[in-house]
């Protein structure tokens, strides 16, 4: 009977999964997202090389408003090579937190969430670095991770990347400097912390073989 009501609920309430990527995001968060302005403003990480806006420095601390204003694009991923192909049929992760606040792991878990759907792309997570293709890193170095993440990513077969998600573990953000292996990223997620929007479309991106 119990089953039956859940059915019928699911049957009322219709489809909740967005078709992003593939439309528009129904509702992209304003923080994170492309910031648009001009000029250096006092940012407390440093955002503004060269008067330009690092999107992986920045931590949505909102001190450069007005001069730089929030546009609700959430394209903010860097893909700095391809992606082997063998990889777009299926695409397992491997998540470490080096040092997180949490928020990071809260938006990557939620890529799974039935308004995501994550699989439906192809895209899973697996529990151990024997099954990955990609290590992704959030937070900041932490000297108790260090070996950890190194011997994780040891253990993952050819071919295989590494993926820094968060404004931590791209730059350091505000805290401290980035995981060592980050260094060596293929693609870098923006954010702090990203939006599903955000690390969905890098995902998907990167998968397709897209810089
Ligand atoms: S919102 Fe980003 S760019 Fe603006 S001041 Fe804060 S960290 Fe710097
Ligand atoms: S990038 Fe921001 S949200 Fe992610 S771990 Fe660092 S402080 Fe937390």
């Amino acid at each position: 009977m119990k089953n039956t009501i859940w059915f019928l609920k699911g049957i009322r309430n219709g489809r909740k999964t967005e078709k992003f990527p593939s439309t528009n995001p129904e509702e992209p968060p304003l923080w994170p997202s492309r910031l648009v302005g001009s000029g250096t403003p006092e940012c407390p990480t440093r955002a503004f090389d060269g008067g330009k806006w690092n999107s992986g420095k920045c931590i949505s601390c909102r001190l450069c408003l007005p001069d730089y204003q929030p546009t609700g694009d959430q394209s903010i991923h860097n893909i700095k090579g391809k992606v082997q192909k063998m990889l777009s049929r299926s695409f397992y992760l491997y998540p470490v937190d080096s040092g997180t606040c949490g928020a990071c792991n809260t938006e990557l878990l939620s890529i799974l969430a039935p308004q995501f759907d994550a699989s439906r792309l192809n895209i899973f997570f697996t529990n151990t670095p024997r099954h990955a293709d990609a290590l992704v890193l959030m937070g900041v170095y932490t000297q108790g991770m260090e070996q950890v993440i190194a011997k994780a990513y040891e253990a993952m077969p050819e071919p295989k990347l590494v993926i820094s998600l968060g404004a931590c573990a791209i730059s350091g953000g505000i805290i401290g400097k980035e995981p060592l292996l980050a260094r060596g990223s293929l693609i870098e997620i923006s954010g702090c912390p990203p939006s599903p929007y955000t690390i969905l479309e890098a995902l998907v991106r990167a998968k397709e073989g897209k810089t």
